[in-house]
């Protein structure tokens, strides 16, 4: 049987950032996810590297698999990548429960990639509720300019989206672990704030290595596009190695240049930037903040 390293986790959580970590030995083929074939654009959907020509992911082999099923996509994907390894970066169980339904315990694992709730939630904030008001930040500022626009925004964000999103994220999170315990199946979760330190990628492999008795040799610090065939999904971690300095930013320390600059994988900081001390206090006096930070081990502080 194929042997299929699941990714969960909710979105902005650095999943896809732990799938190219994993794509750095030749041994794994990272997927992005591969629900994208089985929902929405289908097999419409492209390599976030090559695009429409990518020679992995072409318009026969989606077909393909988009005909046989998320059941036989692993095994197909395998034997194409010649990897020992499938990475799938799927995120929600929903989707593993389908995929993997065939697969025991010692032929499937997971990573649960967590991040602390506040990064979590500057995340959403920049990323979903400042793109809904229209705030084009590729072009409009860095994360010193959001801030000191923001009092406003941050007033309604707090009040009518900021516990929505918390009570979204405990759900997510539950139904990871109780799909986890269900499945019976191993897994390792994978704080995000461990992503510099020197143990982080060791401690990957090592449970790699104990899920499935492969041994693989990661590297942080050298992400490459080479062999990475992602199917669809951000780029941005990849952005130095695709030879970034050819975008162009506006903005004097806008993401862009964030990205372009950043060797490897990096702890996302911005909820320091974005958000000042009495909008920690605000979020920290939230009951849902409280539980979701309960539910994940992290203190209420972030430090
Ligand atoms: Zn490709």
């Amino acid at each position: 049987m194929q042997k299929v390293l699941g990714i969960l986790g909710p979105s902005y959580s650095g999943s896809t950032a732990l799938g190219y970590l994993m794509n750095t030995s030749k041994k794994v083929f990272f997927a992005s996810e591969l629900k994208r074939l089985f929902e929405g654009d289908g097999a419409r959907t492209v390599c976030a590297i090559c695009g429409e020509g990518c020679d992995f992911w072409t318009r026969g082999f989606k077909q393909i698999l988009v005909d046989r099923g998320p059941c036989a996509a692993y095994r197909l994907v395998g034997e194409k990548s010649k990897a020992s390894l499938v990475v799938d970066g799927s995120k929600m169980p929903y989707f593993f429960r389908k995929s993997l339904s065939d697969y025991g315990e010692s032929d499937c694992a997971f990573l649960v990639a967590k991040k602390h709730p506040l990064r979590l939630l500057a995340s959403y904030f920049y990323n979903v509720y400042l793109k809904k008001k229209n705030l084009d930040l590729w072009k409009n500022g860095s994360l010193k300019d959001i801030r000191a626009s923001q009092n406003e925004l941050w007033a309604e964000f707090h009040q009518e989206n900021m516990n929505p999103i918390l009570g979204r994220l405990w759900e997510v999170y539950s139904s990871i672990y109780g799909f986890i315990d269900k499945k019976r199946v191993p897994s390792l979760d994978v704080r995000h704030e461990d992503v510099e330190e020197p143990e982080f990628v060791g401690s990957v492999e090592d449970a790699v290595y104990d899920f499935f008795g492969v041994s693989f040799s990661l590297s942080r610090t050298s992400l490459t596009s080479d062999f990475c065939h992602p199917l669809g999904g951000n780029k941005a971690p990849l952005w130095n190695a695709l030879g970034g300095s050819n975008l162009e930013s506006r903005v004097e320390v806008g993401r862009w240049r964030y990205y372009r600059e950043s060797k490897g994988l990096v702890r996302d900081d911005k909820c320091f930037v974005l958000f000042e001390d009495h909008h920690v206090m605000e979020v920290k006096s939230s009951d849902k903040y409280k539980a979701l930070c309960e539910l994940l081990g992290y203190s209420v502080d972030v430090r």
